[in-house]
């Protein structure tokens, strides 16, 4: 990723999608059809499958990095989260990501039991991974520069258990630094609608005394606003404050599913258009919760003109004027 990331030419912005492994085989044959429609119709720079925590979708989260990385040809991230992970569990899945050829891994500490978002928990005893820089320090260890390594970060704070005082930059940026410190390569974040609250953060990061977030790419997380329901439910879940002049946008609409996605798509573009237009140190990227889904995000990726231009086609009569005139 950060390979393909510094190869982009200058001035230019990229985005990922994440998706989820489905849950039953009609599931999974949908989403195979659309992976295929907005991989060729959106071009993303990545694509990224999340890992149910403690290893609950293991197998599916597997079989789904396959189909991205190996039968469409996309570059691959595959989440890993390893609190309630056995080692076995983890040396599984980083073996397996390799012999399909991912070359990513954003290392995660998962969520507790119970407060999970992400799938059903399993009950592993597990006393090796606590944080997820232990997990970083491991594939480090284990894989040396193998794999490409990202890190989650929360542009308001975390909200854990481990700090009941509250979400807090003060408390995590220190843990940040020792993430980057362990070789991560580069940083996603939690979705956020507060823009303001974005820019302190990656100002704060970008200037940290450290100098460990000078340089390395910062992917904002984006969440496309797919129903009324579903945000209210989301940003609660992942403690993202919603901005009162947001929430009177949706709040008007609230019992029209078209208007509320319509002024979703707005919303996003303006929070796209507002960072895209901030300087920075690279291309700017922008990371989609998707959640499997497929319109609301490539109508926010048209109207902020993020999707790249279509590859030459070799057979196009294109090709044949980059070929050489003949004197
Ligand atoms: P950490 O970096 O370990 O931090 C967790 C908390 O502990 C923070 O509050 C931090 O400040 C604190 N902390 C860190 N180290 C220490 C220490 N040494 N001592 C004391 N406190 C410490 N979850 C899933 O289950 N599956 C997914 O696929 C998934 N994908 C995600 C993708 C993104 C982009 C993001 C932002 C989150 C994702 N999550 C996923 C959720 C994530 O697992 C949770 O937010 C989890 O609670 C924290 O993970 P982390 O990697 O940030 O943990």
């Amino acid at each position: 990723i950060t390979d393909k990331i510094a190869a982009l030419p200058p001035g230019t912005s990229y985005f990922s999608l994440e998706f989820f492994p489905p849950k039953t085989a009609m599931g999974s044959s949908n989403l195979r059809a659309r992976l295929d429609r907005m991989s060729r119709a959106l071009r993303p720079l990545f694509v990224t499958v999340t890992w149910g925590a403690g290893g609950s979708t293991a197998e599916k989260s597997l079989e789904l990095a396959e189909l991205c990385q190996r039968e469409l040809g996309l570059t691959t991230c595959l989440h890993l989260t390893c609190t309630n992970m056995s080692k076995e569990l983890v040396d599984k899945a980083l073996e397996d990501a390799k012999a399909l050829g991912v070359r990513n891994i954003l290392a995660l500490r998962g969520d507790p039991p119970r407060s999970s978002e992400y799938g059903t928990e399993t009950a592993v005893e597990a006393e090796e991974f606590e944080w997820a820089i232990d997990l970083v320090r491991y594939i480090r260890k284990m894989y040396g520069d193998y794999f490409c390594i990202g890190v989650a970060a929360y542009p308001e704070g975390h909200a854990d258990e481990s700090h009941p005082e509250g979400q807090s930059m003060e408390h995590d940026l220190p843990y940040l630094v020792e993430k980057m410190k362990a070789g991560a390569d580069f940083i996603m974040t939690q979705l956020f609608f507060d823009v303001e609250a974005y820019d302190a953060f990656e100002k704060r990061l970008r200037e940290h005394e450290s100098g460990a977030f000078k340089t390395i790419p910062i992917i904002p997380g984006m969440m496309p606003i797919q129903s009324y329901q579903m945000i209210k439910r989301t940003t609660k879940l992942s403690h993202a404050k919603m901005p009162p002049s947001i929430t009177e946008r949706l709040d008007v609409v609230r019992g029209d599913d078209e208007m509320v996605k319509k002024i979703g798509v707005d919303i996003l573009s303006e929070i796209i258009t507002h960072i895209k237009d901030e300087p920075g140190p690279g291309p700017r990227g922008f990371h989609f919760y998707t959640l499997n889904l497929e319109k609301a995000v490539s109508f926010i990726l048209e109207r902020t003109d993020l999707i790249p231009a279509s590859p030459p086609d070799p057979d196009s009569e294109y090709a044949i004027i980059d070929l050489p005139l003949q004197p």
